[in-house]
């Protein structure tokens, strides 16, 4: 187990400055960085360092297929490691930096390790301050998955890396709650074409404005055995607390109806916004508050949601399926694999 720093961000400029600083030499010479971003928190390595690289799958027991998101802090530099093209620019100038990923043809000086073996590599330049600086800092491309243990919810909050990351990473860099809250928007580039392979803060509709969107099936579908999804970390169960996950499609009265049956028969929880609650309270179940009735709130506290559901020791937790509009598709598709697709039409 290794000693791992924990160093909070404040309002004090030049102090944080001191820690972009001390977690860049740390990137720099081959060691492990959690870090927050606008989407959720990452855990980053030196993207051109095969050794480095290598030390993020370890730490997170992530399966050596699934490949790393390179973070950059600048546009510019996209250049250097990946062939771009002139959608690529569209989409920079509208969304970066931003929670947008763009998968292009990887350049040599890319290791394999950080692809997964692909000849394609996906960067992003996040629009949280502290990671650009960070980066920057750094002097070098950083790769870097979700913070979490794999298999894990993505960490929303320096607590939840802490608590996963704690003697897996040299330091964790603590900069309050993300914004967003969900994984960022990831998009491949084949021609002209886009093709979405995982919905995020990017929405659907923003990335239509700019041109032709087909969405990778792997987004709402379940692959059959053996299918291949586009980008690998598709296929992997995720977001799974240990708890039992179903997600509901029906009305509230026949939601309610539903609990009240199962209710009988295992110990049941529900997942509701606050301004729901009330409706659901007579029913012998554990009611946990999803707080303000918006998508956006439901992204921001999915993940930190999904990892206290397992606090309260039921035996199947139920979620009602949310508006799959704008960032509500990104939403849709975590709690699809949060429930392992387990899906209730009522
Ligand atoms: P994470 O940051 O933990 O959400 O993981 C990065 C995600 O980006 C995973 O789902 C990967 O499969 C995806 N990804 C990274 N590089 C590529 C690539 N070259 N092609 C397709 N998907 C990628
Ligand atoms: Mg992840």
């Amino acid at each position: 187990m290794m000693n791992t720093l924990v160093r909070k961000l404040t309002h004090d400029a030049a102090e944080n400055e001191r820690i972009y600083k001390e977690g860049g030499k740390i990137l720099r010479e081959g060691g492990l960085v959690a870090f927050p971003t606008e989407t959720v928190y990452g855990l980053g390595a030196n993207a051109l360092d095969v050794s480095a690289a290598s030390k993020i799958y370890a730490a997170k027991g992530r399966p050596s297929d699934n490949p790393l998101i390179v973070h950059l802090s600048r546009v510019d530099d996209a250049e250097k490691y990946c062939v771009t093209s002139d959608i690529f620019y569209r989409l920079a100038a509208a969304f970066m930096p931003g929670p947008l990923t763009v998968v292009m043809p990887k350049r040599d000086c890319v290791p394999s390790t950080v692809t997964g073996g692909l000849d394609s590599v996906a960067v992003r330049i996040p629009s949280n301050e502290h990671a650009r600086s960070l980066i920057e800092a750094a002097g070098v491309p950083v790769a870097a998955p979700s913070a979490n243990i794999s298999g894990r919810p993505s960490p929303t909050c320096a607590e939840h890396v802490i608590f996963d990351m704690t003697g897996r990473a040299d330091m964790i860099i603590d900069g309050g709650d993300c914004d967003i809250g969900v994984e960022s928007t990831i998009v491949k580039l084949s021609g002209d074409e886009m093709i979405l392979l995982r919905p995020g803060g990017v929405t659907l509709e923003m990335l239509s404005a700019i041109g032709d969107v087909t969405l990778d099936k792997a987004i709402t579908g379940s692959l059959s055995e053996g299918e291949r999804p586009l980008a690998p970390g598709m296929k992997y169960r995720h977001y799974a607390p240990s708890t039992r996950v179903v997600m509901l499609d029906g009305d509230g009265a026949d939601i309610k109806k539903y609990l009240w049956e199962r209710s009988k028969c295992e110990r049941v929880g529900a997942l509701l916004f606050e301004d729901e609650l009330a409706y659901y309270s007579e029913l012998d179940i554990t009611l946990v508050d999803l707080g303000e009735h918006s998508i956006e709130a439901e992204a921001h506290s999915l993940f930190a949601k999904l990892r206290e559901i397992d606090t309260y020791n039921c035996d199947t937790f139920y979620v009602k399926v949310p508006d799959k509009t704008g960032i509500g598709l990104a939403v849709y598709n975590r709690m699809l694999k949060a429930c392992g697709h387990e899906v209730v039409t009522l």
